[in-house]
């Protein structure tokens, strides 16, 4: 297998019904049968090239399924109708009634609230962790512990989970580690740093035109075909199906992830670089300064960076708030939650992505009410990006 993803899905053609050079996208719930047999074999089995139900898998969901296999590293995947139908369907494939997960304490907003909220009334109860204490988290593993949840590079704080480590400990104790790689696809190899399955919101960096939400699993054959199992299977039952022409639309903006990749992170290295000369407090993971900068650097694959997010402490609420209303009209980008689009985006987690954490648990996390978290788009001048928002910085009275 080539260790670049990129050349991996490069490598991964398909053709269309006339060898178009994008696949056909197939307009159909369900498809036609030549012989009794076939069907009530698809029923029992999943059979190469043949389609039962678009619930259950459709041709172009196939290839968008393939196509993020091919850059993951893994057997197979399956997509969704968005990031969370990704999360949850996962997890509930993984526990049931009584189990119990341990997760990172700082995770995705909607994660934590399923997590916190929403499985507790299934049975399903989470230890929230420190995921950067391996010793804490080997400490809330018992017998009903089924999976280890963390993201690789965390909202909004950017710290890195050391998933070789986290696979060791979930291997002693025979159980799942579930890695969400939204912030860094390309960027870290979670598969093969020992994620067992790897879930993604493709609405981000993959699908990178903010005009859709869906999501993916990432995994070995066998997990990801128990999730499509038509008598018991997470995905297959409860239906979050992402859209034929959805998938289609992802999976040509897939073919431009590694470039986009790329310049994300080389501008976010140059603004974070910067923006911590001009002695502002700024958090990015391929910054000397940043506490896990070596272990990330042990982890990427070094030609696409460090990714585009940059978190910066702008001190309080209110001048964070002058500040991205300042540089929205500097057209330095959005004031919008959500990240990997070819604008800059920018928020503050506090009162927004992570506003379902409560406000002494974010304390005890160390976010602080003045954050801002940038995504940084795909500017071409990052030199003048750069001087709007310094100039930004200056009006709102972060730097003199
Ligand atoms: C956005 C996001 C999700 C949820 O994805 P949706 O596509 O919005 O459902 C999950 N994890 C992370 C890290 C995210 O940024």
């Amino acid at each position: 297998m080539n260790n670049d993803p990129a050349v991996r899905l490069q490598d991964y053609q398909v053709f269309g019904e006339f060898g178009d050079v994008n696949p056909s996208i197939s307009d159909a719930a369900t498809y036609t049968f030549l012989s009794v047999e076939k069907m009530q074999q698809l029923f029992s089995e999943e059979v190469e090239g043949c389609f039962l139900y678009s619930r259950h898998m459709s041709p172009m969901n196939h290839y968008l399924t393939q196509a993020l296999a091919a850059i993951e590293g893994t057997e197979d995947a399956n997509v969704m109708a968005s990031g969370m139908g990704a999360i949850s369907t996962c997890l509930l494939q993984l526990c049931g009634c009584g189990d119990e997960i341990v997760s990172s304490r700082t995770i995705y907003g909607g994660t934590y609230a399923l997590l916190k909220n929403f499985f507790p009334k299934l049975g399903i109860n989470t230890h929230f962790v420190n995921i950067t204490k391996l010793d804490e988290v080997k400490s809330k593993i018992n017998e009903k512990t089924k999976v280890i949840y963390c993201e690789t590079i965390s909202n909004p704080l950017l710290e890195i989970a050391d998933i070789r480590e986290l696979r060791k400990i979930a291997d002693e104790r025979g159980i799942k580690l579930v890695v969400d790689n939204t912030f860094s696809p390309m960027v870290v190899p979670a598969y093969e740093l020992g994620a067992h399955i790897v879930v993604y919101s493709l609405t981000k960096f993959i699908n990178g035109t903010n005009d859709c939400v869906a999501g993916a699993v990432c995994g070995p054959h066998d997990f990801i075909a128990s999730m499509r199992n038509v008598n018991d299977g997470a995905a297959m039952l409860l239906g979050p199906v992402l859209d034929s022409f959805r998938s289609a639309s992802i999976l040509k903006n897939l073919r431009t992830l590694h470039i986009r990749m790329k310049k994300h992170s080389e501008n976010a290295m140059f603004i974070a670089s910067e923006l911590e000369k001009a002695g502002v407090k700024v958090f990015y993971p391929g910054l000397p300064s940043h506490p896990q900068h070596e272990l990330i650097k042990s982890m990427i694959n070094p030609k696409y960076g460090y990714s585009g997010m940059i978190t910066i402490d702008a001190k309080d609420a209110e001048t964070a708030g002058n500040l991205m209303i300042c540089m929205q009209e500097a057209k330095v980008g959005y004031f919008a939650v959500s990240l990997g689009f070819y604008k800059t985006l920018f928020s503050s987690p506090g009162s927004s992505t992570s506003s379902e954490i409560p406000k002494e648990e974010q304390e005890a996390m160390g976010m602080t009410p003045g954050l801002v978290r940038f995504s940084m788009g795909l500017d071409n001048d990052i030199q003048d990006t750069l001087e709007r928002i310094l100039g930004c910085m200056k009006k709102v009275g972060l730097l003199k």
